[in-house]
């Protein structure tokens, strides 16, 4: 639809200025055409008069009606478009009058002068001017001149009255001439203007189509160039433009997608490290409560063995009292060095808050548990932390719960592991207590 407007408005584009050529033209082809006629057609009724005048000049000399009568009636016989032809006196007298009756071009000749004119007809009127008599005698000229220049060298009259229907028929056979012209040239400029609107809107509504396509997200839309098209230059221009869209395009989703990756990984880092205690770089009590749940479901739902151990430095507060706090946080690294050295693959070791810790042991029975436990306790307690004036040693106390039915959920087992740490505290420290067993004393 709208290449169809754009296409009637090009067409009009192209058409006016011809059509407005053409009228242009016509008008002053008729306006010369019809000045030329009447300027014709004067001459030669001016020549004929003037002939007719020096035909008349010796019959109206002699005042011999018949030869004038006879001169007036062949010059109308002569001359088609003469309607009347008349000699008249000096005084303006009608002597003869030859006037043809009927069509014109057909009819006989009458002799007979009516007065009325029509409106189709013209009349000239010429006088008859006495000759000069031409002598030898050379000094005779002079007279002569002045004689013919005399008012009494008037001999009389002719008049002719001349249908101007040949001249009107002429001037409508030009016009018609003229229109059909006029017509034929509209309608190859018609034609033309059809053509070269034709030539301009198909390649842009074909361009207009893909410039669409590719608005909607098409990126493989291209336009097919034709190299006999007027707009060819545009039509590869377009497909270039289309060309570096599409690239720019795919630069741009590259880079969004880099960023939306670097951005999960960024997202499952702060997630991680969100889940990690900075100073040990062991796994936080959130971390743990999750992997706890996780290996409490899976030995629940598998019928598997599953230990948690719970261990508390012993007499801590003495050691930053001493040392100073420094001191004791570095004591904090070196045991969670010891303890991840201590674990298996599978097992899972985490800072649950101050000076607490907790073993997550899949797969394993207490008394397995317990071993490990034993193993713990003993390189902590072989553990030195060098410091200014000599080497911090500690020890650290474990508690230690199984994974049974009867425990509600994973904060049930906690519980019964911090039960048996009290009760290894309670005990006298740097021990290892099962819960449900009886206090195990090893002293190192
Ligand atoms: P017990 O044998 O009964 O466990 O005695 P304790 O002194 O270890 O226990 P208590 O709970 O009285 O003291 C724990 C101390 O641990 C107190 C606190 O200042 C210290 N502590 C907790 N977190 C940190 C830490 O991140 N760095 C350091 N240096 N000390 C900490
Ligand atoms: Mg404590
Ligand atoms: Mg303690």
């Amino acid at each position: 639809m709208r290449s169809h407007r754009f296409r009637m408005k090009l067409l009009l584009a192209a058409l006016l200025p011809s059509v407005l050529l053409a009228v242009l033209l016509s008008y002053l082809w008729l306006t010369w055409s019809q000045r030329s006629l009447e300027n014709a057609l004067q001459q030669r009724i001016e020549a004929l008069a003037g002939e007719l005048a020096t035909g008349a000049e010796f019959h109206l000399f002699t005042g011999d009606g018949s030869a004038l009568l006879a001169l007036t009636g062949n010059t109308l016989e002569r001359h088609d478009d003469l309607v009347a032809v008349s000699i008249l006196d000096r005084q303006g007298k009608v002597l003869t009058t030859s006037r043809r009756s009927g069509p014109i071009g057909q009819g006989s000749v009458t002799p007979l002068w009516p007065e009325k004119n029509e409106a189709n007809l013209s009349r000239l009127v010429k006088p008859i001017i006495k000759s000069p008599l031409v002598l030898d005698d050379p000094f005779s000229s002079a007279a002569a001149a002045s004689q013919a220049s005399d008012e009494a060298s008037l001999l009389g009259q002719v008049a002719l009255e001349v249908s101007l229907e040949n001249l009107y028929r002429e001037r409508d056979r030009q016009l018609t001439l003229g229109l059909a012209a006029i017509l034929l040239a509209l309608v190859a400029a018609g034609a033309l203007a059809l053509y070269l609107a034709n030539g301009v809107t198909r390649p842009i509504s074909r361009i207009m189509s893909v410039v669409e396509r590719i608005g909607q997200g098409d990126k493989s839309a291209r336009v097919k160039p034709d190299p006999d098209c007027v707009l060819f230059q545009l039509e590869i221009g377009i497909n270039r433009m289309a060309e570096k869209l599409a690239i720019t395009q795919e630069d741009m989703q590259a880079r969004i997608d880099a960023a939306t990756d670097e951005l999960v990984v960024q997202k499952e880092l702060a997630e991680e490290q969100a889940r990690i205690n900075p100073l040990t770089g062991l796994h936080n009590r959130r971390a743990l409560m999750e992997r706890a749940a996780l290996e409490w479901h899976r030995a629940e739902r598998h019928g598997l063995r599953f230990c948690l151990i719970m261990l508390d430095l012993d007499y801590f507060k003495h050691i930053n009292d001493e040392h100073g706090h420094a001191a004791g946080d570095r004591v904090l690294i070196d045991l969670a060095r010891v303890l991840r050295q201590s674990i298996r693959e599978i097992d899972f070791v985490a800072r649950l808050g101050g000076e607490e810790f907790v073993i997550l042991m899949p797969d394993t029975d207490a008394e397995e548990a317990r071993l490990a436990a034993e193993r713990m306790r003993m390189r902590i307690a072989a553990m030195r932390v060098p410091v200014a004036d000599g080497a911090i040693a500690c020890t650290a106390s474990f508690g230690l719960a199984e994974y049974s039915g009867d425990d509600a959920d994973v904060a049930a087992l906690v519980t019964r592991a911090d039960q048996a740490l009290y009760l290894a505290k309670a005990s006298g420290r740097d021990q290892v207590c099962v819960f449900g067993v009886e206090a195990t004393v090893a002293k190192a």
